[in-house]
């Protein structure tokens, strides 16, 4: 569709959490429209198709499907859902891990997990890693998930965030794809592709959007896009936005980066196990070996590990994940795989990173980022979720709320589903 010239609601950026937005306004009585950088819709959620599979390069567990909104809408939709537990706590053959060391890792995380919550409940505040057992062999272990939950190091998330995350141990899978999933909900939405905003003038009574696609007035703009966009000044504000780019700069996008292999021989490997590439380092990745038992093993890395290998390009995530298979699995690995896909989303001009954890010191920055700007500017996205950031519901479910507090702000009330 074309870029119209006047709207009563403008959603900036189309992904879970504008999608959302959309869908909640649509059916009432206003002017709406999405305005999304890039050429297709579903931002971080995005799935591609490699020898007829559905690879995920971003959002892949319906997590904490028990209470996930998306879960029950794909199910209500009548997409098929893979139960399957995830094998993340396991190492496959007890590679360099006995069932003791494992167990003992778990307990020590578990450990872990538990200081944080206490503390939580203290109000203390400061870097997660303070609360590391410093007479732990595991503390690199420790850090190397939570470059996968948090796409940073321990050492970079606040204590009070990383307790608020609603965690319920039940994850589930879209077999054909989450990514394509929410690209479906988008379906009849009016949405204008390649139409990034860069500035909006806040100075009159209608917000003035500049776009790739000409200029758009808005009584109501709903901004979904990430939070390190935000503080670049994509969009920028003006007159500036000095509280909303502090409160986007409490919760940056770490980074987690995907890479999927093709391998041959592949029912030498259980169904859905997982490998831990090395025990005394956060700078390791996760392995999953046949994802839903297909002939592919999904490797997963965080934080420092993930920005420098992107750094070096694509080529560098299958070498570096070539390694450490081949050390765990011996070398004829090396020609057992092949190279189907890898994430680059941190040098994505429109994501900029993976998902958003809070700075030590900045749990409180997601309810500033979330509160409403002149009752016209709505912010909402996975980084305004308190108990659900970094995820594709935590994001539907804030674009809900903001399209909710936009409908009142124009006289119309809470829509109702
Ligand atoms: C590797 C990886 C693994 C993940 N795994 C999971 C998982 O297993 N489960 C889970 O629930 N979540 C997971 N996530 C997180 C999940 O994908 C995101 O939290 C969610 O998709 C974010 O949705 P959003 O709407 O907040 O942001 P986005 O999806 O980023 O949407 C924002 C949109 O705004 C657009 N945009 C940006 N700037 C502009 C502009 N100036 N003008 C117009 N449009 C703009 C972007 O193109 C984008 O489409 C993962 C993410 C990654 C990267």
């Amino acid at each position: 569709m074309t870029a119209p010239s006047f709207v009563d609601v403008a959603v900036i950026g189309a992904g879970a959490a504008g999608l959302s937005a959309l869908r909640r306004l649509s059916g009432q009585p206003l002017t709406v429209v999405g305005l999304e950088a890039r050429g297709r819709i579903g931002g971080r959620a995005h799935t591609l198709l490699r020898e007829d599979y559905a690879i995920d390069l971003g959002c892949g567990w319906l997590h904490s499907a028990d209470e996930n909104v998306l879960a029950r809408l794909a199910e209500a939709e009548g997409f098929t859902i893979d139960r399957t537990p995830p094998p993340w706590e396991s190492q496959a053959f007890n590679l360099e891990m006995t069932p003791a060391e494992q167990a003992d890792f778990r307990s020590d995380f578990a450990a872990f997990e538990q200081r944080v919550a206490e503390a939580a409940a203290i109000g203390r505040e400061g870097p997660a890693s303070d609360l590391f057992d410093p007479d732990s062999r595991w503390n690199g272990r420790i850090d190397a998930i939570s470059g996968a939950l948090n796409g940073a190091k321990f050492r970079e998330v606040s204590i009070r965030d990383y307790d608020a995350y609603r965690d319920t141990g039940v994850n589930w899978r879209l077999t054909d794809g989450y990514g394509r999933f929410v690209a479906a909900q988008g379906h009849g939405l009016p949405v204008v592709l390649n139409c990034p905003v860069s500035r909006i003038d806040r100075t009159g009574a209608l917000l003035r959007l500049e776009t790739a696609q000409g200029l758009i007035e808005a009584r109501t703009v709903i901004l979904t896009v990430p939070t390190d966009l935000i503080v670049a000044g994509a969009p920028r504000f003006d007159p500036p936005l000095p509280d909303l780019v502090e409160a986007a700069a409490g919760v940056p996008l770490g980074l987690a980066s995907k890479v999927h292999m093709l391998v041959t021989g592949a029912e030498d490997f259980s169904k859905d196990g997982q490998l831990w590439g090395s025990n005394d380092t956060g700078d390791t990745g996760g392995y999953h070996l046949r994802p839903f038992g297909r002939p592919m093993i999904e490797g997963y890395f965080g934080a420092d590990l993930a920005r420098g290998l992107e750094a070096e390009g694509e080529a560098a995530f299958f070498a570096f994940a070539t390694d450490e298979l081949v050390d765990l699995l011996g070398s004829n690995m090396r020609r057992r795989l092949t190279f189907a896909s890898a994430s680059m989303w941190g040098a994505d001009p429109w994501s900029r990173g993976a998902y958003s954890h809070a700075l030590p010191g900045q749990a409180d920055a997601r309810a500033r980022l979330r509160a409403p700007l002149e009752n016209r500017i709505f912010v909402a996205g996975e980084a305004t979720s308190d108990a659900f950031y970094g995820t594709a519901h935590g994001a539907w479910v804030e674009g809900a709320r903001a399209a909710d507090e936009a409908l009142a702000a124009l006289g119309l009330g809470v829509a109702v589903e």
